[in-house]
């Protein structure tokens, strides 16, 4: 008996769904590297990457790799071997990007957080204080870490960075939250900004980016890690193809030329709202859930869980079951559990090209799981979900966006 003839919802976060006009922008031959077209699509691009990393003046780099390619030009773009760097742990992701930093002969120190909290910025702060031979060269941190569902609040982590009076460059991984809630750049005092293509952005996996403002630059001038492919400064050549150091990667240009296009055609604030309300809806059906015993969230402070991945803590065998039959019966494929979560998670992802009948259905699915394999759950979760969404959309519940005078550091802003 099987539910799954009809499109496949990757509910995994990254790669994520690609529209079809993304697809299509894709579908066409190549052209000239050295011609206008390309050129313009390059500029294009970089300005409104710029947009949506809200930096005005922050250089831009579009790397053809994918985000490990970006952690590696943020790091040896910046820094020497024998430098230290200070690792704000929080799941899974910038332990990784700290160890590849590691493997470049960079000293790494962990501040661990609280068991399931976000990076706490008075602890940020302490450390920072206690180095008073200015040891520690950068500070790294993801926005959102895919493998615990945790948001770090970036922008008190910058207020604790600039309170300490400490000098470090203040580098920041936004691969699995850019354009899918706030991130100021600028205003938020990020040196050094990493992104990538098949998150939030919709295109597919294979381009990544980094966003450097004064500070970075200067640090790079001094920086004894650089390389020819990576480099920000080589990078800049007269010849477009130097923005890629080789051939341009056309077809992935063109497909995120249509994705930024959508993006802004939608306005970044309404992509925000839409991940948190789409995120409201599936905690909403955890919450219910939970209540049975089988699963529970990761993130119990609600401030801190991610709005575009929700990590489920859950045992085996039910855990491999019911993503079984997930994917076999309804055709949802969800995220395993990465890490320390292996085993005992998954994942739902509500990030990029989501809406509500894609989330309403993988929620729905995950619930027809749990009563085709009698695994205990509390009932009505995706009931509690449209409640959720009714009730935040009810006409006059709230403005068409968040209110302009607040700072958009909170995930949640108006829902
Ligand atoms: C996905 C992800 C990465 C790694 O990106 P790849 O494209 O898989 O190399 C890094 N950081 C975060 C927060 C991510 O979600």
């Amino acid at each position: 008996m099987t539910l799954s003839r009809g499109r496949e919802f990757l509910a995994i976060p990254g790669p994520t769904t690609v529209p079809d006009e993304v697809l299509q922008a894709m579908h066409r031959p190549a052209v000239d590297i050295y011609g206008e077209e390309l050129i313009g699509v390059t500029d294009g691009c970089l300005d409104d990457l710029r947009r949506v990393f809200r930096t005005r003046q922050g250089r831009i780099s579009i790397f053809i790799a994918n985000g490990h390619g970006a952690w590696e030009a943020a790091l040896s773009n910046t820094l020497s071997r024998g430098d230290k760097v200070l690792v704000l742990e929080s799941g899974r992701f910038a332990v990784g990007w700290g160890e590849m930093a590691e493997a470049l002969g960079i000293e790494i120190e962990v501040l661990e957080a609280q068991p399931q909290r976000a990076v706490s910025p008075e602890a940020l702060e302490r450390r920072l204080r206690a180095d008073g031979a200015g040891e520690i060269k950068a500070v790294l941190v993801v926005q959102v870490d895919t493998a615990s569902g945790i948001v770090n609040d970036v922008a008190a982590l910058g207020e604790a960075i600039a309170a300490s009076g400490h000098d470090a460059l203040f580098m920041v991984d936004v691969i699995a939250s850019l354009a899918s809630m706030p991130f100021e750049m600028d205003a938020w005092g990020v040196d050094v900004a990493v992104g990538g293509a098949q998150k939030g952005l919709m295109m597919t996996p294979g381009l990544s980016f980094t966003a450097a403002r004064e500070k970075a630059l200067a640090a790079h001038a001094r920086a004894g890690l650089r390389t020819r492919y990576w480099d920000w400064t080589v990078r800049e050549g007269e010849l477009h193809y130097m923005k890629y150091c080789g051939t341009p990667p056309e077809h992935m240009l063109f497909g995120l030329r249509k994705s930024l296009d959508m993006l802004l055609d939608e306005g970044l604030e309404n992509a925000f709202r839409r991940h948190a309300l789409l995120a409201g809806a599936t905690h909403a059906a955890v919450e219910r859930w939970r209540s049975g015993g089988a699963l529970d969230f990761n993130v119990h402070e609600t401030a801190e869980r991610s709005p575009t991945v929700t990590t489920v803590l859950m045992e085996e065998p039910a855990l491999g079951r019911l993503l079984d039959w997930c994917t076999g019966t309804c055709n949802v494929t969800l995220g395993i559990g990465l890490g320390p979560f292996s085993g005992h998670a998954f994942r739902i992802a509500h990030m990029g090209y989501v809406n509500a009948p894609m989330m309403l259905g993988a929620l729905g699915s995950i619930e027809a799981g749990l009563v085709a394999l009698d695994i205990p759950h509390g009932k009505g979760g995706v009931s509690a979900a449209v409640d959720h969404l009714g009730a935040s959309l009810r006409e006059g519940a709230c403005a068409s966006g968040p209110r302009e005078a607040e700072t958009p550091r909170s995930s949640r802003a108006c829902c």
